[in-house]
């Protein structure tokens, strides 16, 4: 599959069930894709310098996942790869009382990179139609009866695609990904999480809980990603039980974007040039 494969734009309809999980015919270019991954994020490095020089655009790049899919291994391994000055890292977990006191967005623009940056989203403003509507928990937020109604997921799909294009008309990107990660992998994950000590620290008996509710995620993550695909913040749906696979077309996708962005030095400023001489005389003197 080549990277556009992965990707919906609002072009193609997403059939989850039919998207790979794993990295199947790529696993005998392990060693080159593995190579290309560096290749990738060290060609990516140059572009972040040009953007942040540049800072006329911003990038978002928003990560969701069932648990255990590799969020915080794509972070520290791929992300971590990037000049960390122009690098904000956020995860949103879940909202406290001030939080919840506001609109969903409110955190979320906090968050917001300034332009020239990258900002890497550990869950997003997703989280808002994904596990609240798996858990319907909308029902007992605090809020006028006029703002809880039957439409509520599709009124916030609409506000999801007007904010990004709105972002998009402001000088920033988004670009979407969901780690698609099989249920036996979970499973394994979850139980190399009980066996192992360094893992312990990641073991949460509610992720496995959610495990029950399998069928209602996919369909919910389907139908979010269809609702929210769109030219100027797509979504990709990159399989995730072989994290080094994950990790490569990851840095394809964050090069691809740099590339599109097009990112380059800023020339001097004229009057600056205009001193050059004077200053480089002065230099010499010394
Ligand atoms: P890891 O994947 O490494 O375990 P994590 O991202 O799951 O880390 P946790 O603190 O374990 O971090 O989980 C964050 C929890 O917050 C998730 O269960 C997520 O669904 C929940 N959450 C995030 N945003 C919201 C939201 N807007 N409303 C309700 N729950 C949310």
């Amino acid at each position: 599959m080549a990277l556009k494969d992965y990707c919906f734009d609002g072009k193609k309809p997403l059939k989850l069930k039919e998207m790979p999980t794993g990295a199947g015919e790529y696993k005998v270019q392990k060693s080159d894709l593995v190579a290309k991954t560096e290749e990738n994020m060290l060609r990516a490095a140059e572009l972040q310098e040009k953007l942040y020089a540049a800072k006329q655009e911003g990038l978002i790049f928003a990560l969701q996942a069932r648990d255990a899919a590799g969020k915080d291994s794509l972070i520290k391994k791929i992300f971590s790869k990037l000049n960390p000055a122009a690098l904000k890292i956020t995860s949103f977990k879940v909202p406290n009382k001030t939080d919840l006191a506001h609109d969903y967005m409110w955190r979320i623009n906090r968050a917001m990179p300034e332009r020239g940056s990258i900002g890497v989203f550990n869950r997003s403003h997703y989280e808002d139609v994904l596990v609240v509507q798996v858990h319907q928990m909308q029902k007992g937020y605090v809020l006028t009866p006029r703002c809880k109604t039957e439409d509520f997921f599709a009124r916030r799909y609409r506000q999801l695609n007007n904010w990004e294009e709105y972002l998009w008309e402001n000088g920033f990107r988004m670009v979407k990904i969901f780690l698609n990660v099989s249920k036996e992998e979970q499973k394994q994950r979850f139980l190399d999480r009980m066996e192992l000590p360094e893992k312990h620290w990641k073991l949460s008996v509610g992720d496995m809980q959610e495990r029950a509710l399998w069928e209602e995620y996919d369909r919910v993550f389907e139908e979010t990603i269809n609702a929210t695909a769109t030219e100027h913040a797509p979504w990709y749906v990159l399989p995730a039980d072989n994290k080094w696979y994950t990790r490569y077309l990851m840095s394809e996708i964050i090069l691809k974007t740099l590339e599109d962005m097009a990112p380059e030095f800023p020339p001097l400023d004229a009057e600056e040039a205009a001193k050059i001489p004077m200053v480089m005389q002065e230099l010499e003197k010394e």
